[in-house]
C-alpha cells in the first residue's frame, strides 16, 4: 500500500483526495501555484510544494516542476485529480518512467481512449451501438452520401475534444465548410490537434453515462449510471443518480457491455464511458479515463467511496466488491456552483466576505472555499458542489430546495439562484429533460 501520494491538482478534487488518502493512513503531498499559497488544500495537506507562478501552464500543467516535486518529498503515487494533467497520456507515462504510479489507467489505455475517433472503433469492435460517424474528412463525396443518409443537422467534433471545446452543429449544406474550417481552428487552439470528424447530430438526446471500476486482477464492476443532460455549452451544471428513464434490465445490460468492453482492452482504475440516449436507445459518445467531477451522486446512492478504490486499484490490490453487492438505493442530485455572473456566465473571481455552507442529513458539500479566501481568476470557475441524497427523486429535491437557499457566498457572483429556478421548474421536476434544457430555459 502507498505510503504517501502527491496530488497534481487543486481546488475541491484536492481536498476529496487527500480526504480518502487520509482515511486510509497515506500521507499526502499538495502542489500549489503562488496564487494558491493559502488554498484550502495546502492548508490540509501533511506537506505542500510550490511548482510555478499562477498561470496552469507554468504550475499544475508544469510537468517537470511536478516530477521534481515528487522526487523532493519521496512520495510512492501521483493523483491526477480531474482536468489539468489527468488525461495527458504523456504525463502518465513520464509518472510511470520515473518509478512513480500514477493514480489512473496505464498510459496506454489514456491514448487509446484520448483520440475520441479511436475509442468509437474500439466500441464499434465491441458491439457497443456508436453515434453513427464519418471520421474521414478529406473526402467529399464520403461526407455528402454520409449527410444523405443520415440527413442534417450533423456536429463537427474534435478528435482531441474535451470540454465541448471545437464543436459545430451544422444545420444547412451551406455552413459546412465554414463550420469545418472553424472547428479545425478551434481544435488546435485547444488541444494542437485540428483532426475533427462528423456525427449525426441526435436531436433532444438526455446525456447519461456509466460509471467503472477496475481492478488490476481482471476484476470490473459497474456502479450504475449518471444523468448528466443538464448542461450549458456542452458543460455539465447538474447530475443524477438515477437517472429515472431507466428500468433495472437496461441498466445491467448497458453495465454488462461497458464492463466487457473494458475488459476487453485490460483497462484499469476508475472511468466514465458517455453516452447520448434518445428513444430508448444508447449511443456512446467518449470514455473519460479519470475520477468525474461528477462522481459523488454515484457514491452516494451505491454507498462506494470511489477516490478510495481507485487508489486501492492504483496499488494493485483486488476488488473487495463484486456485481452482486452493488446496491442502489435512494437518489442523489449534484449542482455545481460556480463563481460567474448569473445571466452572461462570465466568471466573477474576488473575495469572499461571508461564507456559510448547509449541512443536514443527506446534504453533502465538496468544496475548498472558506470566509476571506480569495478566488484567483487564473483557474476554473467551479468552487463548489453541492450535493443532496434522499430514499427517493422528491426528497432529495426537497433538501436541493433547502440546501441551496441555506447556501450563503457573499462577494462574488454565482448561480446558486439559477440552480433553485432550475430544480423548481416543471420540466426538470419531471425528469424528462434533454441536453437542450438550458437553452430554452428563461
Ligand atoms: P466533450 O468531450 O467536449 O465534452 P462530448 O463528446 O462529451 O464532448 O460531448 C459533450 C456534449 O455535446 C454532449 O453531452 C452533448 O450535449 C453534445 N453532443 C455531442 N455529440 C453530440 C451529437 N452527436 N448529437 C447531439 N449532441 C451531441
Amino acid at each position: 500500500m502507498f505510503k504517501k501520494i502527491l496530488i497534481a491538482n487543486r481546488g475541491e478534487i484536492a481536498l476529496r483526495v487527500l480526504r480518502a488518502c487520509r482515511e486510509l493512513n497515506i500521507k499526502t503531498v499538495a502542489i500549489h501555484s503562488e496564487a494558491d499559497e493559502n488554498a484550502m488544500h495546502v492548508r490540509i495537506a501533511d506537506e505542500s510544494i510550490c511548482v510555478g507562478p499562477s498561470q496552469a501552464q507554468l504550475s499544475y500543467l508544469n510537468i517537470p516542476a511536478i516530477i521534481t516535486a515528487a522526487t523532493i518529498t519521496d512520495v510512492d503515487a501521483i493523483h491526477p485529480g480531474y482536468g489539468f494533467l489527468s488525461e495527458n497520456q504523456r504525463f502518465a507515462e513520464i509518472v510511470e518512467e520515473h518509478g512513480y504510479i500514477f493514480i489512473g489507467p496505464k498510459s496506454k489505455h489514456i491514448e487509446m481512449m484520448g483520440n475520441k475517433i479511436h475509442a468509437k472503433q474500439i466500441m464499434e469492435q465491441n458491439n457497443v451501438p456508436v453515434v453513427p460517424g464519418i471520421y474521414e474528412m478529406k473526402n467529399d463525396k464520403k461526407i455528402k452520401s454520409f449527410i444523405d443518409k443520415y440527413k442534417l443537422p450533423i456536429i463537427i467534433k474534435s478528435a482531441s475534444g474535451g470540454g465541448g471545446k471545437g464543436m459545430r452543429i451544422v444545420h444547412d449544406l451551406k455552413e459546412l465548410d465554414n463550420a469545418i474550417k472553424s472547428a479545425k481552428i478551434e481544435a488546435k487552439k485547444s488541444f494542437n490537434d485540428s483532426s475533427v470528424y462528423i456525427e449525426k447530430y441526435i436531436n433532444n438526446p438526455k446525456h447519461i453515462e456509466i460509471q467503472l471500476l477496475a481492478d488490476n486482477h481482471g476484476n470490473v464492476i459497474s456502479l450504475g449510471e449518471r444523468d448528466c443532460s443538464i448542461q450549458r455549452n456542452h458543460q455539465k451544471l447538474i447530475e443524477e443518480c438515477p437517472s429515472i428513464v431507466l428500468n433495472a434490465k437496461e441498466r445491467t445490460k448497458i453495465g454488462e457491455l461497458c464492463k466487457q468492453t473494458i475488459k476487453s482492452i485490460n483497462y484499469q482504475g476508475v472511468g466514465t464511458i458517455e453516452f447520448l440516449f434518445h428513444n430508448n436507445n444508447f449511443y456512446f459518445m467518449e470514455m473519460n479515463t479519470r475520477l468525474q467531477v461528477e462522481h459523488p451522486v454515484t457514491e452516494m446512492v451505491t454507498g462506494i467511496d470511489l477516490v478510495k478504490e481507485q487508489i486501492l486499484a492504483a496499488s494493485d490490490e483486488k476488488l473487495q466488491i463484486n456485481q452482486d453487492q452493488i446496491k442502489m438505493n435512494g437518489h442523489a442530485i449534484e449542482c455545481r456552483i460556480n463563481a460567474e455572473h448569473p445571466k452572461t456566465f462570465i466568471p466573477s473571481p474576488g473575495t469572499i466576505t461571508q461564507y456559510h455552507q448547509p449541512g443536514g442529513l443527506g446534504v453533502r458539500v465538496d468544496s475548498a472555499l472558506y470566509q476571506g479566501y480569495s478566488i484567483p481568476p487564473h483557474y476554473d470557475s467551479m468552487i463548489a458542489k453541492l450535493i443532496t441524497f434522499g430514499e427517493s427523486r422528491h426528497e432529495s429535491l426537497q433538501k436541493m430546495k433547502r440546501a441551496l437557499e441555506e447556501y450563503v457566498i457573499m462577494g462574488i457572483d454565482t448561480n446558486l439562484q439559477l440552480h433553485q429556478s432550475i430544480i423548481e421548474s416543471d420540466i426538470f421536476l419531471s425528469g424528462n429533460y434533454n441536453i437542450n434544457f438550458m437553452s430554452e430555459f428563461k
